[in-house]
C-alpha cells in the first residue's frame, strides 16, 4: 500500500444533492468531516458508499490491516494513533445551493486554464515564476478580463514591456478565451487519480473537458 502524506491533495465537494460545486484540499476536507458537515463518498465499481468520520476511520483501518492492494491512487495521512485514507470526493450534508455556471474570474484560474505555460514562450513554469500579463497594456485601454490576461514568464513580461504583442514583435501561442467550465477541474480530471469524480459531473462538462 503506498503512503503520501498528503494533505494537499484535492477533494471533490458535492453539494446536498450530489452535484459537483468545487475542489478543495484534503486538510479543509477533514475539517468538515470533524465538524459533521460532510460525509464522506467512496466510490468502487460504479456504486457509491457514504461514509461519516467514524465510519470512514474504520475503512482506512480495515484496509491498512487487510493490507487490500491499492492502485496507486490513493493518499493518506498518518497520525500519532491512526491512518485514514484523504477522500477523494465529500457530499455537504446541509448545503443546497447549485453550483456556480460561471467560472470566477481569478489567477488561479488563469494559471489552469493556460497550464502555467507562458503565453508567449510556451514554456511552463512554476506559479511563482509566472506573472499576469494584459496583452494590450492597460495604459492603451486594455482591459482584465479572460481574453485580455494571459500568463507570462519574468522574460517574456520584460521583453513585451508596455507594449502590444505586435509591437513587441510577439506572438501569443493561442488565443485566451473565457473558459466555459472551471479549468482547474478540468487539469485533475486528466489524472487516474481524480477518475471517480467523472460520474458527478455532468454529461456536457464531459463532452468539452475530455477532447
Ligand atoms: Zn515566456
Amino acid at each position: 500500500m503506498q503512503h503520501v502524506a498528503s494533505l494537499e491533495s484535492s477533494v471533490l465537494v458535492l453539494n446536498k444533492f450530489f452535484m459537483a460545486l468545487h475542489i478543495i484540499s484534503a486538510k479543509r476536507a477533514f475539517v468538515l468531516l470533524c465538524k459533521e458537515t460532510a460525509e464522506v463518498i467512496s466510490v468502487a465499481d460504479g456504486k457509491f458508499n457514504s461514509y461519516d468520520f467514524g465510519g470512514w476511520k474504520d475503512v482506512s483501518l480495515y484496509k491498512v490491516k487487510s493490507g487490500l492492494p491499492e492502485e496507486g491512487t490513493t493518499s493518506w495521512i498518518r497520525t500519532v494513533s491512526f491512518e485514514i485514507e484523504v477522500p477523494k470526493i465529500i457530499r455537504l450534508l446541509f448545503y443546497e445551493k447549485h453550483p456556480r455556471s460561471n467560472v470566477k474570474f481569478n489567477r488561479r484560474n488563469i494559471f489552469a486554464r493556460d497550464e502555467n505555460k507562458c503565453q508567449y514562450c510556451g514554456r511552463r513554469f512554476p506559479t511563482t515564476e509566472l506573472s499576469l500579463d494584459h496583452i494590450v497594456p492597460k495604459a492603451y485601454s486594455g482591459k482584465t478580463t479572460w481574453t485580455n490576461i494571459v500568463c507570462a514568464c519574468t522574460d517574456c513580461n520584460k521583453s513585451k514591456g508596455g507594449r502590444t504583442p505586435e509591437e513587441a514583435r510577439m506572438k501569443l501561442i493561442r488565443k485566451p478565451v473565457k473558459p466555459r467550465h472551471s479549468p482547474i477541474l478540468s487539469l485533475k480530471l486528466r489524472s487516474d487519480r481524480y477518475h471517480s469524480w467523472k460520474q458527478f459531473l455532468d454529461e456536457a462538462y464531459w463532452s468539452v473537458s475530455l477532447k
